[in-house]
C-alpha cells in the first residue's frame, strides 16, 4: 500500500514538529544563564538551579535563585520608578502596554515554542490559547489606562505590587498580573515559579526593546522562598498571587496585619455537570478541552464530571472511545492533544492521588494508548465510582485525571456541584435555556460556562468564590484590584481622635473581666455582679429574628458618660456566635430575595427609625455624653445611611460583556455569603448601621457585634428590626467583648466575610484567624476611618465589599 492509501487506512497522523531552534537560539543568546532583570538591567547570574524540558528532561537554561537582597534591590528600583511612572498619564501608560502587546504578537511563535519547551503544554495550546491572549491581556488594560480618572475616579495605585505566578500558564499569567498593574500606574516585581521562568525573561527583554522606563517591571526568578522574601518584605505595598490554596493561605497570614493589598486566585475542584438534554457530542468535546487541556494543570479545570443518571451509562461510553482517540506525545508536535506534565514531581503527586482514588473504591479507566518513551507524560484518566468524600473528589489533582459521579435532579446536582471548598469555576450542558439560566446562579463559583468551558477574555472577570481566592483579574474587576482610594492611602492612625476610647479599652483589658467599662466605676462594677442587680432590664441577644439570653448566663454592665450604669447587656459568647452564624446561614436565600424588596425592608427600617429618633438620640447622650446636637446629627445620620443603602440594593448590579466569542459574558452581583462585622467603639449606632447597611442591601445576612462599650443604641434597634418586617435570621446581634468575639467569627467556617473595626494589633489577630476558609476581610488597623462621612461610606467603597462577581458565559447562534 503507498502511503496516502495507508494514511486513509488508519486515519492516523504523522509527526508535524514544530521547530525548537530559534527558542534555543535565543536562550544560547543569554549563554542559557539568567540573573534577574531589575532596574531595566540584567543582573550576573547568582546561585542557580536548572529549567529543563519536562518532555525530555534535558536542561533548557540555568536561572538565579533570588536572594532577600535582590529582592530589595528590585523594591527599591520599583519604588523609585514609581514616581514618575504613576505620574505620567494614562495615556502614556497606555502607549507603552500597547507596544508590548504588538512586541509580543510579533514575537508570538517565539513565545510559544520557548513556552511549550519550558513548560511541556503543546504547541497548539501555547501557539492558539496561550499568546493570543497575552497580548489581548495588555491591549485591554492599555485603554483602561487612559480612562482612569473617568472609570476610577478619586483612585490612586498601591504603588509597588509584588507578583507570584505559578507554572501552569507562565507568560498568560504574567500579563494577568502585570498589564493591570502597570495601567494602574504601579510598578512591579513578579517572580515567575521556578519550573518556568524562561518566558518571563524573554518578556524582560521585551519590556527593555520596548523602552519602557527602568524599574517599572522586574522579573526575579527563584522558588518558594524568593516568593516569602517578597511577601515580607515591608516595601511591597501590594501582594498578587496565583497558586495553591495552601501557599495562597501562607501568604495570607504572612501578610495579616501588615496593610498589604492582596488578591489571591487559588486552586479548584470545578464541577462540569451534563444533565439529560445536553447536547451529549458536544458535552464531551467541552470536557476534552475542561480536563485535558494543558494536561489537566488548569485551576479552573473542569475536573469533577458530574452526569444525570438517566444518561449516565451512554455518556461514559461516548467519553472513553473519546478518550482511546487522544493523543499524548510530543509538544512541539502540532497534532498532540495532551503533551507532558511540567515536572517529574507532579507526574509523581497525580500518580499518588489516583491511587488513593482507587484504594478509597474508585474505578480506574485508561485508554490503551502508547506514550512517549521517558518525560513526564501520562494517559488520560478517568475515575469513576466514587463517594462524595472520596480524596480525588475533594482534592484538586493538577493532571489529566477526570472523576465522576452521577445525579439524579438538578437540585442533587447543584449540592454535589457546591459540595466543595473551592468555588473558581463550573460548567453546565444543558439543550433547556430555563434549566441552564436557573442553575447558573445557584453555583457558587465565579465563572459559570453554560455549553461551552475554559473561555476567557481581558473584559471579562476571571477569580473565585470560597477558598478559591479573592479578587479579579481581567475586565474593570481587574483593574480596582490595583487601585485604591486616594483617602484610605492617606490615613493616619486614629490613636488621637480616638484617644477616649482606647482609653477605655485599655482599662477593660486589664480587668479580671475584659469588660470595655469606664474607669470612674471600674472597681465597684466588677466587684461585686451582685452590684448591678438595680437595673431591671438586661438587653438580650438577637438571634434568628429573637430576643434570646446569653449562653453564658452572665452579663455586662454598660455604663454612661458620667461613669453611672446605665444598663446591661449579654456577654456573649462562643455559642452566641455558633447560634447567630447558623440563623444567619439559615437567611441566605435573603441574597436571592428580589433587591427592590430588599430595599423596601430597609426603607422602612430607615423610618420606623426615624420616627423614633429621639428616644435614640437620648440614648446616645446617655451613653457617650454627646451634646443634643451631635446626638441628633448621628441618629439622622443613621436614617440616612439606611436610606442611602435601600436605593443602592437595586442599583449596584452587573453588566453584560461581549467577549470576541460567540458568546455573551452576565457579570452578575452577588452577595458573599454571611458577613461579620464588629463595629468601631465610636458611633455607637451610625457605626454599625454604616456597615450593617451596605451588607444587608446587596443580600448577606450579617452577624453584628456592636460598640461594646455602647451596645445600647443597638439592642435598642431589636425592635425596630421587627417592626420592619426584616427576616429573621438576616441581622444577627452579639453584644460582649468585641476582640474576643471577633476571633470567633473571624475564626468560623460558617462567616465568608469579615469586617472588623479596631486596633492594628486586633486587626492582624483577625487577619490571620480568618485564613481557615479564607474569608474576604476588611479591618480598620487603628486607622482614623471616619464612618460619618457620606462622602466616602454612602457608595461603592462598602458595596463593593459586600459583593462578588461571577460571570456566566451564554452562547448563541444556533
Ligand atoms: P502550584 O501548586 O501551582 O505549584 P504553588 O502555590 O506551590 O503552586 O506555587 C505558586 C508560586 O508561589 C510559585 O511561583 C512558587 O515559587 C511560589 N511560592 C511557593 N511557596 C511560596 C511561599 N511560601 N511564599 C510565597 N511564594 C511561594
Amino acid at each position: 500500500m503507498n502511503k496516502i492509501a495507508q494514511i486513509f487506512e488508519t486515519l492516523e497522523y504523522g509527526p508535524a514538529p514544530e521547530a525548537a531552534q530559534p527558542a534555543l537560539d535565543w536562550l544560547a543568546s543569554h549563554g542559557n544563564k539568567f540573573g534577574h532583570y531589575i532596574d531595566g538591567k540584567w543582573t550576573a547570574p547568582g546561585k542557580t538551579f536548572a529549567s529543563t524540558n519536562p518532555a525530555n528532561g534535558k536542561a533548557l537554561a540555568d536561572v538565579t535563585e533570588g536572594t532577600r537582597e535582590d529582592v530589595d534591590k528590585a523594591v527599591k528600583a520599583a519604588r523609585a520608578a514609581f514616581k514618575t511612572w504613576s505620574a505620567l498619564s494614562g495615556y502614556e501608560r497606555g502607549k507603552y502596554l500597547y507596544a508590548i502587546a504588538r512586541a509580543v504578537q510579533k514575537h508570538s511563535r517565539l513565545f510559544a515554542v520557548l513556552e511549550t519547551l519550558d513548560n511541556g503544554k503543546p504547541i497548539r495550546e501555547s501557539r492558539d490559547v496561550d499568546i493570543p491572549l497575552v497580548a489581548r491581556h495588555f491591549y485591554h488594560p492599555a485603554g483602561w489606562a487612559q480612562q482612569l480618572s473617568r472609570a476610577f475616579p478619586g483612585m490612586v495605585p498601591y504603588g509597588v505590587c509584588g507578583q507570584i505566578i505559578p507554572w501552569n500558564f507562565p507568560l498568560l499569567m504574567l500579563a494577568w498580573k502585570i498589564a493591570p498593574a502597570l495601567a494602574a500606574g504601579n510598578t512591579v516585581i513578579l517572580k515567575p515559579a521556578e519550573f518556568t521562568s524562561l518566558t518571563a525573561l524573554l518578556f524582560a527583554e521585551i519590556c527593555d526593546r520596548a523602552g519602557l522606563p527602568k524599574g517599572v517591571v522586574n522579573i526575579i526568578t527563584g522558588e518558594g522562598p524568593t516568593g516569602q522574601a517578597m511577601v515580607a518584605h515591608p516595601g511591597i505595598d501590594k501582594i498578587a498571587f496565583t497558586g495553591s490554596t495552601e501557599v495562597g493561605k501562607a501568604i495570607r497570614a504572612a501578610t495579616a496585619g501588615s496593610g498589604k493589598g492582596l488578591s489571591l486566585e487559588l486552586g479548584g475542584k470545578s464541577p462540569y455537570l451534563v444533565f439529560e438534554d445536553a447536547d451529549l457530542d458536544s458535552a464531551i468535546e467541552g470536557l476534552v478541552d475542561a480536563i485535558w487541556f494543558n494536561q489537566g494543570q488548569v485551576c479552573c479545570a473542569g475536573s469533577r464530571l458530574l452526569v444525570q443518571e438517566s444518561i449516565e451509562e451512554k455518556f461514559l461510553a461516548k467519553l472513553k472511545k473519546r478518550m482511546a482517540t487522544l493523543r499524548v506525545g510530543d509538544p512541539l508536535d502540532k497534532a498532540v492533544d495532551i503533551g507532558a506534565l511540567v515536572a517529574p514531581v507532579q507526574v509523581e503527586r497525580v500518580r499518588d492521588l489516583v491511587k488513593k482514588g482507587v484504594a478509597e473504591g474508585g474505578t480506574l479507566y485508561e485508554p490503551d494508548i502508547d506514550l512517549p518513551k521517558g518525560g513526564c507524560f501520562l494517559r488520560p484518566a478517568l475515575i469513576s465510582d466514587i463517594s462524595p468524600a472520596n480524596t480525588v473528589a475533594t482534592e484538586e489533582i493538577f493532571g489529566p485525571v477526570l472523576v465522576e459521579m452521577s445525579f439524579r435532579t438538578p437540585e442533587e446536582g447543584i449540592a454535589l456541584a457546591n459540595n466543595t471548598r473551592y468555588g473558581l469555576a463550573a460548567t453546565l450542558w444543558s439543550e433547556n435555556i430555563n434549566l441552564a439560566l436557573d442553575i447558573a446562579p445557584k453555583i457558587k463559583a465565579g465563572v459559570v460556562w453554560i455549553n461551552g468551558t475554559n473561555q476567557f477574555d481581558a473584559a471579562v472577570g476571571f477569580g473565585g468564590y470560597k477558598e478559591s481566592g479573592f479578587g479579579r483579574e481581567g475586565g474593570k474587576e481587574g483593574m480596582a484590584v490595583y487601585l485604591k482610594p486616594a483617602w484610605e492611602k492617606a490615613l493616619k492612625s486614629a490613636a488621637a481622635r480616638t484617644s477616649s476610647f482606647d482609653k477605655l479599652r485599655m482599662r477593660s483589658s486589664t480587668s479580671a473581666s475584659g469588660s470595655p467599662h469606664g474607669e470612674p466605676v471600674e472597681p465597684r462594677g466588677r466587684g461585686n455582679p451582685l452590684d448591678t442587680a438595680a437595673i431591671d432590664q438586661t438587653a438580650k441577644m438577637y438571634i434568628g429574628g429573637k430576643q434570646v439570653r446569653p449562653d453564658s448566663g452572665y452579663s455586662r454592665p454598660v455604663f454612661g458618660a458620667g461613669g453611672a450604669l446605665i444598663g446591661e447587656v449579654g456577654d456573649g459568647n462562643r455559642k452566641d456566635i455558633r447560634n447567630a452564624v447558623e440563623a444567619a446561614r439559615a437567611a441566605l436565600g435573603w441574597g436571592t430575595t428580589a433587591a427592590h424588596n430588599r430595599a423596601q425592608i430597609l426603607f422602612f427600617l430607615a423610618e420606623n427609625l426615624d420616627y423614633r429618633r429621639k428616644e435614640f438620640a437620648d440614648r446616645l447622650r446617655a451613653e457617650t455624653g454627646a451634646t443634643a446636637a451631635a446626638a441628633n446629627k448621628e441618629v439622622d445620620a443613621a436614617i440616612e445611611r439606611l436610606f442611602a443603602f435601600a436605593g443602592w440594593a437595586d442599583k449596584y448590579d452587573g453588566t453584560v460583556h461581549n467577549p470576541p466569542t460567540r458568546a455573551i459574558a452576565a457579570a452578575m452581583v452577588e452577595p458573599i455569603g454571611v458577613i461579620g462585622i464588629v463595629a468601631p467603639q465610636e458611633l455607637p449606632l451610625l457605626g454599625s448601621i454604616a456597615l450593617l447597611a451596605p451588607a444587608v442591601a446587596m443580600g448577606n445576612p450579617v452577624v453584628l457585634v456592636p460598640s461594646a462599650a455602647h451596645p445600647l443604641s443597638i439592642t435598642d434597634l431589636y425592635q425596630v428590626i421587627e417592626t420592619s418586617d426584616v427576616p429573621a435570621g438576616v441581622i444577627n446581634i452579639v453584644t460582649g467583648d468585641a476582640e474576643v468575639l471577633a476571633k470567633t467569627l473571624a475564626e468560623h467556617d460558617g462567616i465568608d466575610a469579615m469586617w472588623f473595626c479596631g486596633s492594628a494589633e486586633a486587626s492582624a489577630l483577625v487577619e490571620k484567624a480568618s485564613i481557615g476558609n479564607l474569608k474576604q476581610t476588611w479591618t480598620s488597623r487603628g486607622l482614623s476611618f471616619d464612618l460619618a462621612d457620606a462622602d466616602k461610606f454612602n457608595g461603592a467603597y462598602f458595596l463593593a465589599k459586600s459583593t462578588q462577581v461571577k460571570n456566566i458565559w451564554i452562547p448563541y447562534g444556533a
